[in-house]
């Protein structure tokens, strides 16, 4: 297993990871913070929904195009 190769965040999914999921849940994160899944194509809107019926999804970000947000 490489650090290099980020993985599907899915349970059991060993697939590269091709999109970044970044979602905030509100009753015990900043509204600033924000965690991130990564998720390969075939995943990504399995979890998108998980996330987005709860409400914590904020942004899908192809994961080439993916910043960490910079804290000044
Ligand atoms: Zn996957």
């Amino acid at each position: 297993m490489s650090d290099e190769t980020p993985i599907c965040s899915a349970k059991g999914c060993r697939t590269a990871a091709e999109w970044v999921l970044a979602w905030n849940n509100p009753k015990i994160h900043t509204p600033e913070r924000r965690k991130t899944w990564l998720a390969c194509e075939a995943h990504r809107e399995h979890l998108s929904q998980f996330l987005g019926v709860r409400g914590f999804l904020k942004d899908v970000v192809k994961f080439s195009e993916w910043e960490e947000p910079s804290t000044p």
